[in-house]
Parts: structure tokens; sequence; C-alpha cells
């Protein structure tokens, strides 16, 4: 499923995807590294003058390097897929209705609240 295509220089994004489950330390760190190469690298010209860097980001000449707008993307992706594997599923005990509710948007409230019942809801 995952084995990366015979043609390296393939640009189909769906091309030699490879699904990656990371913690919360990693996922920040990856964003980091991500915004760090972005802002550093990919200024001006958009060329990396770093030829280490521009070995990595490239697979050795084989890759066409992602651009700051693709970064912006991926980045956004990224945000997206771990959002779904730190949310949970809540419902209401009165109405049950059922809502989708990350651990970031609930910050300090503990549970979300029926917006029709306004009762406390419980994780389900
Ligand atoms: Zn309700």
């Amino acid at each position: 499923m995952n084995e990366f295509c015979e043609n390296q220089s393939c640009e189909n994004s769906a091309c030699g995807e490879t699904p990656l489950l990371v913690d919360n330390r990693e996922h920040a760190t990856i964003l980091a590294a991500l915004r760090f190469h972005q802002a550093e690298n990919l200024q001006g010209t958009g060329i990396i003058q770093d030829l280490t860097i521009r070995d990595i980001a490239s697979n050795l000449g084989h890759l066409k390097t992602l651009n700051s707008e693709e970064i912006d993307q991926l980045c956004e992706r990224i945000n997206i897929a771990t959002e779904g594997a730190y949310s949970r599923r809540w419902c209401c005990p009165d109405c049950h209705c059922t809502v989708t509710c990350s651990y970031d948007d609930l910050a300090e409230a503990g549970a979300p609240y029926c917006s029709d019942c306004d009762s406390e809801m419980l994780m389900i």
C-alpha cells in the first residue's frame, strides 16, 4: 500500500503517501520544524541555499521541493489530522444529540454543553 512510486519525480500528491502516528510533542515539533524551514530556507527566491537541507527536502534531487504555500497546506493538513485524533464524541443526556469536540476546543470547560438543553454532555 505505502510503497514509494517507481517514478521518484512523480508529482501526484497522493503518490507515496505514508500514514504517520505521532504524539502531541512530536506533532508540535514537526509543525515547528516546518515553520522554521519555511522562514529560514524558503524566503526570497524560494530556492533552498543550504545544500544539506536541499538534499533532504528533495530526496537528493529526485523530488521537487515544497514551496512556501505547499508547506502552509501541509501544516494545515497535519493540524486537521490530529484534531481528529484528539477529539471525542459527546452525547446530551436529555435530547441525546451528539457532537464531536477536541480537547483543544474544550480548554478549561471539561465537557461541552448541549446548545438546545443547556445540559452538560457525557463522553461516549
Ligand atoms: Zn440536549
